[in-house]
């Protein structure tokens, strides 16, 4: 059994079909998605409903929570607040409903998802060195753990230390725990533009971060035809 990790797709629909067309020909059967379906790009609602048709356990991510509010966006980066404004417009009540009703944290088989951080999951904060996974490793009580939220796909390892490992696969070891950042599906930040996912091999106790070119001319056209931000298309390409 196998199970394909995404997240953080932000409403880029080739992406994600990238995404979930690889994890088919890898053999995998079941999915799980750690959040961020929707902001920045054009296709929420196709995004939506794609991972929708998926039927399977997602969190919510913090663009989630936040195109489901009314509340204002005086806080946000003029770009962040452009894009959050216009995805709140594109979607219709049930599926705001279906947003507000995604969990923060969840347990999978024997495995957990959440979309920034096991300490303060609402808190929406960033993991980006180990003191910050070593907080997450605390409430963590299953073996493994998938994450996102940075766009940066990271493998966390708490043996008797913890470590960011340096490969992009890893055999687990009993008694060691696994905080895992499975990348961004949409918008990668880690300068590497093409989608990230992460393959969760139940058999033979593996996890393999994948990564894999898609049509990336058509998602930034979309985004320029649907009259978001140019800078938007443009960081696509660079994996920012
Ligand atoms: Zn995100």
């Amino acid at each position: 059994m196998k199970y394909a990790i995404f997240g953080d797709i932000h409403a880029n629909l080739e992406g994600l079909e990238a995404v979930l067309a690889d994890s088919k020909e890898q053999g995998c059967t079941d999915y799980v998605c750690v959040g961020d379906i929707v902001g920045y790009a054009s296709n929420p609602k196709e995004c939506l409903a794609r991972v929708r048709e998926l039927d399977c356990p997602v969190v919510k991510g913090n663009h989630d929570e936040e195109a489901v509010l009314d509340t204002s966006l005086e806080g946000l980066n003029p770009l962040a607040k452009f894009a959050m404004e216009w995805t709140r417009n594109q979607l219709d009540e049930e599926e705001r409903e279906y947003l507000t009703n995604l969990k923060l944290v969840r347990q999978v088989r024997d495995f957990t998802i959440v979309h920034a951080t096991l300490d303060t999951p609402g808190g929406w904060t960033y993991v980006t060195n180990k003191f910050d996974a070593m907080a997450s490793f605390s409430y963590q009580f299953t073996q493994l753990c998938f994450y996102g939220h940075t766009h940066t796909p990271r493998i966390y390892v708490k043996g008797d230390s913890v470590d960011a490992a340096e490969e992009t696969s890893v055999d687990l070891t009993m008694g060691t725990k696994y905080f895992i950042n499975v990348g961004s599906a949409g918008q990668p930040r880690d300068g590497d533009w093409r989608a990230a996912y992460a393959i969760y091999d139940v058999e033979n106790q593996n996890v393999t971060i994948r990564r894999l070119e898609y049509d990336i001319q058509t998602a930034q056209q979309k985004i320029l035809d649907a009259g978001l931000p140019e800078m938007l298309a443009h960081r696509l390409a660079l994996g920012k």
